[in-house]
């Protein structure tokens, strides 16, 4: 029974029911199983956004520390290899500090502090501000006092800036101190020195940023390194809204406020643990982010599905024309036999009966002549046919063109015909102007398309057998109509017909037969003289085709100096 089904549909039904079984449900499946990943990332998201944040201020803390290692080893590790219980010792450090100063404008002070044994009598202090200062310990001045407790205070944090250890961070702010006063916040890399003799520290060395040091340079440069370096490609890095604020909430850098409210907030770590970064969007907030994420991917989910349906319905429409082309070539197979066999038997059953000597009246016997005649045409017709059409199949078919009067090569073509015409009742109107300018053509080749179309009005006519032959010029062009009043062609099939083994219907429409060939050569015949074959057809009032061939080049513009 399933068999019995099956076989009933046609292919094209065949093709959809696998598509929409094979393909498209799967597919269907599968689109769903896009969406709820998708919506479920749309939540993911927030959380892999935050890490993704968490990761760059990683980074940013990463640049922040490179930054001051860069500049503690610029200027403070030279220090290292100054005997400071030299007596040129002084001279050495004012030079270097000098120099140092010179050049990394950042730096607002360098100093060292040094004892050669440890005893207070021989400890001093250089300091290099605006002038080079060396001062024994017995007589610092509290600010010299206050360096010494600050550096205590960092090497007991252990606020390192560097894997190796060796240069330490300290950031003080003053919260009660007014903006522009000269100590309100103050940035120290110190360096710890060791006696190169004994390599036991007997000192330390160390320098004080400029104020505006941490808020203009150090982390905005480090932010923008950041972003240059890992995070170029995100399109959410220049939405980020980024505040980072030290532990008496003064701000220490904010690139813009936040449209919404901070979702996340973290402490760096050490040397930076004193420092607060507050972190939202400037014009969206998460779920908007997350929202323009998931349709961004359903967006491009769709336009793949579109991409993949499109490329499925051609390849059913292929598949399609293919399954078409293999029916119609089988079909063009049976019908040809059948149209080669039936004027064989006519040829065979007259010529017979002449040979017999059966026939008495000389009428008759003419009569069988023309018979016979006309079959061994119509037999020499479809033979030429289906040799022209392979010629043109394997690109052989070669023209040889001349200037010819159309009307001459319309009227041989008719002759040949007027037996047929006239024994079928056919009434025939030619609208042939005397003078027709001239055309370059193929002669036996517009004669077999012209022979084509009046064959075939002649076959798909029906009750009423009426003929129009009309030939005139239209512009640059002439044109010649064959119309006949017969069983027409359906609108959708109009296009079709020229195609090779093309049959309309494939005999439910109509059973005449035919090889499906004929309006295939035509087409042909006509674009190789540069012209166009169309027709205007309707059901059960008939067709119309007409050619339009380009006039020869001489001709053309001999009209044209005329107009
Ligand atoms: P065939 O050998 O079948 O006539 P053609 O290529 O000449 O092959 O024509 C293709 C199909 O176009 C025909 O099968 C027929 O259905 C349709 N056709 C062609 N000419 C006419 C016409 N004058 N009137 C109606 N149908 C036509």
């Amino acid at each position: 029974m399933f068999r019995d089904a099956n076989s009933k549909l046609s292919l094209r039904k065949k093709l959809l029911i696998l598509a929409s079984v094979g393909v498209f449900l799967p597919l269907l499946i599968l689109t769903y199983m896009q969406y709820r990943s998708l919506a479920e990332l749309q939540n993911t998201t927030k959380g892999a956004f935050k890490d993704n944040l968490r990761q760059g201020l990683t980074n940013v803390e990463r640049q922040m520390k490179q930054r001051l290692e860069e500049i503690a080893a610029q200027t403070l590790n030279p220090i290292g290899s100054i005997h400071l219980s030299s007596p040129g010792a002084a001279e050495e450090l004012e030079k270097y500090f000098a120099d140092a100063k010179r050049s990394h404008p950042e730096v607002k002070e360098i100093f060292a502090f040094a004892s050669s044994d440890g005893k207070e009598t021989n400890s001093y202090a250089y300091l290099y501000s605006d002038k080079f200062v060396k001062t024994a310990q017995a007589a610092f001045t509290p600010a010299q006092s206050r360096i010494l407790s600050l550096f205590d205070n960092a090497r007991v944090a252990q606020s390192f800036v560097d894997d190796k250890r060796k240069y330490l961070f300290l950031d003080l702010s003053c919260p009660t101190c007014p903006a522009g006063t000269p100590m309100r916040q103050e940035t120290y890399l110190f360096y710890p020195l060791k006696e190169l003799t004994r390599a036991e520290q007997n000192g330390f060395a160390g320098i004080l940023l400029n104020e505006g040091f941490v808020s203009d340079d150090l982390i905005p440069g480090s932010i923008e390194k950041t972003i240059n370096k890992y995070h170029a490609n995100t399109a959410a890095a220049s939405d980020i809204a980024c505040t980072i604020s030290d532990e008496n909430s003064r701000i220490l850098f904010s690139n813009v406020a936040a449209q919404n409210e901070s979702f996340l907030q973290l402490n760096f770590d050490p040397p930076f643990s004193n420092w607060k970064v507050a972190i939202g969007l400037k014009n969206t907030n998460l779920d908007d982010l997350a929202r323009d994420s998931f349709m961004r991917s359903a967006g491009v989910t769709l336009l793949v599905l579109v991409f993949l349906l499109c490329g499925i319905a051609l390849t059913i429409r292929a598949t399609d024309r293919e399954a078409r082309l293999a029916q119609a070539k089988s079909n063009f197979v049976s019908n040809v036999s059948h149209e080669l066999k039936t004027p064989l038997s006519l040829l065979s059953l007259f010529s017979e009966i002449l040979e017999l000597g059966r026939v008495t009246s000389e009428e008759k016997k003419t009569e069988y002549y023309r018979i016979i005649r006309h079959e061994s045409l119509r037999l020499n017709k479809m033979i030429d046919n289906i040799l022209d059409f392979s010629k043109i199949e394997a690109g052989r078919k070669t023209y040889v063109f001349a200037a010819v009067d159309m009307a001459e090569v319309i009227e041989d073509v008719l002759s040949s015909y007027r037996y047929q015409i006239i024994n079928s009742g056919f009434d025939i109107q030619t609208n042939i102007p005397v003078s027709l300018p001239p055309v370059l053509i193929d002669c036996d080749a517009m004669a077999q398309a012209i022979s084509n179309l009046l064959d075939n009005a002649i076959k798909y006519s029906g009750k009423v057998k009426r003929l129009t032959i009309t030939a005139e010029t239209l512009g640059s062009d002439l044109s010649i109509e064959i119309a006949d009043q017969g069983i027409g062609i359906p609108r959708a099939e109009q296009s079709k017909v020229f195609e090779k083994f093309y049959r309309v219907g494939n005999g439910l429409v109509h059973d005449v037969k035919g090889s499906g060939l004929g309006l295939s050569l035509v087409k042909h015949i006509i674009e190789a003289h540069h012209g166009t074959i169309s027709v205007e057809s309707e059901v059960g009032k008939g067709s119309r085709f007409r050619i339009l061939l380009p006039l020869a080049p001489l001709v053309h513009t001999a009209a044209g100096d005329q107009a």
